[in-house]
């Protein structure tokens, strides 16, 4: 492409040139042929006055010759009588000379009875020659000077190796300016192309280096941005496909332990009911002994689901759903009369500390389901006749604050961070024997995060245990 221009501004250079030059040879040499035929008129008045004077045809010729300066083969005079015979001629011998009335500046000379001028060639001479005819009325003859052609001309000559040396010097000068220019040009060009290549190989780390402002500084600019935004969409693209990753092996996981989760329980079912199928007598007491196991492993199997299902839907569920104006503190107290009865049945002492009023908009069924979760773990493992302490307090910036703590048994430091996680259990069997699906802390946390909040524990072995669980809830002065 750069090429190409550049033969193209060669070529139009040349042919400007060109035709530069073939104008000033055309001007210079109708110039020369006008200043020629002044010459040769001059020269033809001066002799036709020395003629007049009386002078001799040769003397006259000398006379002119010294003033013009020319020599004899340059300039030449000639006398012709009207009938074309040559009486004098300053180069040749005038009687050995044919009749010159063929000779055309003769002949219009005698028939126009003025001056004719004439460019042709001189076989006496043997050259070309430019003859200006003049007719004397007075002497009837024709006076005629001329000089040759190739004096001028050699000087136009000479003009156009001028100019084909001026031809010459501008296609070198052109030629190494435009191979520098080109590869100027072309270098940033170059790159350009080096970088596109790199970011259609999905290399969009390449960047050109620019600090040129002209056109291809700006193509340099918006490739850059160009590479800099397919950088940024494919690390965007990049982390969602990590992030899809990490969900997939988060259900995946999830899926594998559910389906440990019921197994246990369905194989338990599906061994007491096999046993007693197969047992032809059965001892009414161990009947009913199997019955109950049965009965509470099915109870296992519903609340799992139940729990399942309920983180599920907690997933699923917008903020906003399904609110209502209630007090907290109500909600509370209610929720450990509820569980009164079971923590009784382990002398363990339910405790709620004087609440200030906390008028709520919120999901009531959620807050409950978090107080529930959490007061019948202080159940689960606190120790014999311990005791559970339940507050709630209003923190800044909307939030509040639920307490639950308890005098059970405590967490391992080290456990404490993944107890929220599902199906997280410090002590496996434990948790089976109190009827844990090892949800119930994980599902509090997913309501905190609905309500913008979060679920801690503190613990310190041996003396208790501490949940706390934040919500942003606007106050709602009913
Ligand atoms: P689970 O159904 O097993 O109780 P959770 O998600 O409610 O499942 O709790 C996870 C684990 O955290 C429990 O198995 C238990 O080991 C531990 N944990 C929960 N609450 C308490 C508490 N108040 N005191 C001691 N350990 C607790």
């Amino acid at each position: 492409m750069i090429r190409r221009f550049q033969l193209f501004v060669i070529v139009i250079v040349l042919v400007s040139i060109f035709i530069v030059g073939a104008i000033g040879v055309f001007f210079m040499s109708e110039y020369a042929d006008q200043a020629n035929e002044q010459f040769l008129r001059s020269a033809n008045d001066l002799f036709a006055r020395e003629i007049g004077r009386g002078v001799s045809y040769e003397d006259a010729s000398a006379t002119c010759l010294q003033i013009f300066g020319n020599t004899t083969d340059d300039f030449r005079i000639t006398v012709v009588a009207s009938d074309g015979t040559v009486l004098y001629d300053s180069v040749e011998n005038a009687m050995e000379m044919d009749n010159h009335l063929d000779r055309a500046e003769i002949s219009s000379a005698i028939e126009s009875k003025s001056v004719a001028v004439q460019k042709r060639y001189s076989r006496t001479v043997g050259a070309d020659m430019l003859y200006l005819a003049i007719y004397h009325p007075e002497s009837e003859t024709v006076i005629r000077t001329s000089i040759q052609q190739t004096v001028y001309q050699q000087s136009i000559r000479s003009m156009q190796y001028v100019f084909i040396a001026i031809m010459a010097v501008t296609v070198v000068l052109l030629g190494t300016f435009g191979y520098f220019f080109s590869k100027r040009l072309s270098r940033p060009l170059s790159e350009l192309k080096k970088a596109a290549e790199t970011v259609s190989a999905s290399d969009y780390t390449v960047r050109i280096n620019t600090t040129s402002r002209d056109d291809i500084g700006a193509v340099s600019a918006a490739f850059n941005k160009m590479a800099e935004k397919l950088e940024l969409e494919k690390q965007t693209i990049e982390a969602n496909n990590e992030r899809l990753a990490d969900l997939q092996n988060m259900r995946s996981e999830f899926v594998a332990n559910v389906s440990h989760e019921l197994k246990t329980p369905l194989t338990s079912i599906r061994g007491f009911v096999d046993t007693l199928r197969n047992t032809e007598k059965v001892d009414p007491a161990v009947q009913k002994r199997f019955l109950e196991i049965i009965d509470i492993e099915a109870q296992r199997l519903h609340q799992l689901i139940n729990d399942i299902l309920q983180l599920s839907e907690i997933e699923r569920l917008q903020p906003d759903a399904d609110k209502e104006h209630f007090e907290l503190c109500d909600l509370i107290s209610e929720t450990a009369t509820l569980l009164k009865e079971k923590a009784e049945e382990r002398g363990i002492t339910i405790v709620f500390e004087a609440c200030e009023p906390l008028p709520v908009l919120a999901d009531r069924y959620r807050i409950k389901q978090i107080l529930i979760n959490l007061i019948d773990n202080a159940i689960n493992y606190n120790r014999k006749d311990g005791m559970i302490w339940l507050s709630a307090k209003r923190e800044p910036n909307s939030v509040i604050a639920l307490h639950v703590r308890d005098s059970g048994e405590g967490i391992p430091p080290e456990h404490l961070q993944r107890i929220f996680e599902r199906f997280y259990r410090v002590d496996k069997s434990h948790s089976r024997e109190v009827g844990g699906t090892g949800l119930g802390l994980s599902i509090v946390k997913h309501i905190a995060a609905l309500y913008e909040g979060n679920a801690v524990a503190e613990s310190q072995e041996g003396v208790g245990s501490l949940f706390i669980v934040r919500l942003k809830i606007a106050d709602d002065l009913l």
